[in-house]
């Protein structure tokens, strides 16, 4: 058997926007020895709705888990070895459940949904005192986006809900909570917490005492006995009830774009990662210190690796479409069967051909936060073909990521040299070389993809009472990397750049 030679294992559940995830590493080499991933429904129930259910994500994390452990079987390695779990994933979106029952009390709100559009304009007419208010608590702008809205609409829209609030029966969390409660045994006994990073997403949480903000809960009108214990990134919070990893401690757990900045071994003020998944999320890790943007950046909580240890900020830009934009030609334009396939169309034509795709269909985050926005497809002629719409969709890509560096580098004073990255997105190797080729930087990618995983496993492992991985990147073994260098001129790269920008104005002030 390999068992004797690996030493200590840790598990990752990767719970993202698009898929379910769990992985196994070696928290001796960082290698990946297993894992199982299932894809997640999104209800679409309406126009600007998105929805999904949160007993089938906890299902899938379920199927994950005893699949990979049936895999791991199959190559000798005994799942005993497994001594911590660690949880990231999608942040902001929303979930109102019964302790009583254990049973959701409406689905999951997703951060892309678009519903709470006139919460925010009725709120942003009350904010109290100077329009800082909720900034300067939580480093974010009212927004669409974040829980606190998604759960105002529910208390105001959801009779199940308001009558569980009354009776108390109600708990809410973002998807960590949601999994931690339901995987620690639930109604019975189900610990009821949060991390600093996914509280910093919830709009309700000071990020400088790290505490639920009383004035911020008032001015939501959000009842703070229904929210989490926020503990550290990086501890135990309670132990498997079921499955095959009954026991096994649950000791990490960290947003999904903290866990990709963990992952990445940026620990070191101004280094930062760029994930591609269904959104773009870049951060840059800040130190102790928090940094407000200028330039419509985000201000958010990197990670704080025990109870004791401080607590690391980042500036984060945030994209709402990447690869949500490919998954739409796949299931709404039918262009394509696979993500793959783009990569084969844009190839063929090697450009655009002056069309320039702004997939703004949940408005426009970082840098411009313009809910007016929609989508828009132009430049279109007779000659333009199906290649053409599908090498725009991944420049829009490429072009928004370069709107959020250029807002970083202002920012924070010093360019980054070269950008790192991860997420699904990142196979694309056409997707890399236009990154490269339009922020005029080096792309560089590790070979093992699954970082989002790593960063969490990695603080599961590294927990006090755990003490299996030490937090020192050089106990890993030396990461492979893959290189993209620029290859086209830099004045071309700024032409189409400013025709991106001209694009962008178009595409605002669809809505009113
Ligand atoms: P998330 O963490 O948001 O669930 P992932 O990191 O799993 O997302 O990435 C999945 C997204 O990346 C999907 O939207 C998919 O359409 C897109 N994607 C995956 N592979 C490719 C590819 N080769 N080319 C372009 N897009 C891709």
């Amino acid at each position: 058997s390999k068992t004797a030679v690996l030493g200590p294992l840790v598990g990752a559940v990767d719970q993202g926007t698009s898929s379910t995830r769990f992985l196994v590493f070696n928290s001796r080499t960082a290698e990946l020895l297993s894992h199982h991933q299932v894809e997640i429904k999104q209800e679409f129930p309406r126009e600007g709705w998105v929805e999904q259910d949160p007993k089938e994500i906890l299902h899938s994390v379920y199927e994950c888990i005893e699949k990979t452990c049936e895999k791991l079987g199959q190559l000798n390695v005994g799942i005993s070895n497994i001594k911590a779990i660690g949880v990231s994933n999608q942040r902001e979106t929303t979930v109102v459940w019964d302790k009583i029952t254990g049973e959701p009390l409406y689905n999951a709100v997703v951060w892309l949904d678009l519903r709470t559009q006139s919460t925010v304009e009725s709120l942003s007419k009350r904010i109290p005192g100077n329009n800082n208010f909720v900034k300067s608590k939580t480093g974010l702008p009212l927004s669409t986006y974040f829980s606190a809205v998604k759960l105002r609409w529910l208390l105001d829209n959801v009779r199940k809900v308001q009558k569980a609030v009354e009776e108390k029966r109600a708990l809410f969390g973002t998807i960590d909570s949601w999994l931690i409660w339901s995987l620690t045994g639930g109604v019975n006994g189900g610990v009821h917490c949060t991390d600093v990073t996914n509280a910093s997403r919830t709009m309700l949480f000071n990020i400088h005492s790290l505490e639920w903000d009383k004035q911020l809960c008032e001015f939501f009108g959000i009842p703070m006995e229904i929210l989490p214990h926020v503990r550290s990134s990086s501890e135990i919070y309670g132990l498997m009830k079921a499955g095959a990893l009954e026991g096994v401690p649950i000791s990490g757990c960290l947003g999904d774009q903290s866990a990709a900045l963990v992952g990445q071994m940026c620990f070191q003020i101004g280094q930062a990662k760029n994930t591609y998944g269904t959104g773009c999320f870049l951060l840059c890790n800040t130190g102790h210190k928090c940094v407000f943007s200028d330039h419509g950046l985000l201000t958010t909580v990197a990670y704080k690796l025990g109870r004791d240890k401080p607590v690391y900020y980042a500036l984060e830009g945030s994209v709402a479409i990447a690869g949500a934009v490919i998954r739409w030609l796949r299931d709404n334009l039918g262009i394509i069967k696979t993500s793959e396939e783009t990569e084969k169309l844009a190839k063929e034509v090697g450009t655009s051909y002056g069309c320039y795709f702004v997939p703004a269909f949940s408005g426009l985050y970082a840098p411009y936060w313009e809910p007016s926005a929609r989508g828009i497809i132009c430049g279109l002629t007779q000659f333009t073909n199906k290649c053409h719409i599908a090498f725009a969709a991944l420049e829009a890509v490429c072009f928004q990521t370069r709107e959020i560096l250029d807002a970083m580098n202002r920012d924070c004073g010093i360019p980054l040299s070269h950008l790192q990255v991860d997420g699904g997105m990142t196979s694309n190797k056409i997707l890399m070389q236009l990154q490269a080729d339009i922020l005029y930087i080096p792309v560089v990618k590790p070979l093992m993809p699954e970082t989002t995983a790593l960063g969490a496993a990695m603080v599961a492992g590294a927990a006090e009472g755990v003490d299996v991985w030490s937090l020192e990147p050089e106990d890993l073994s030396a990461v492979t990397m893959e290189r993209f260098e620029p290859q086209i001129n830099a004045e071309e790269s700024e032409i189409r750049y400013s025709t991106w920008k001209k694009a962008v104005m178009k595409s605002m002030g669809w809505v009113t």
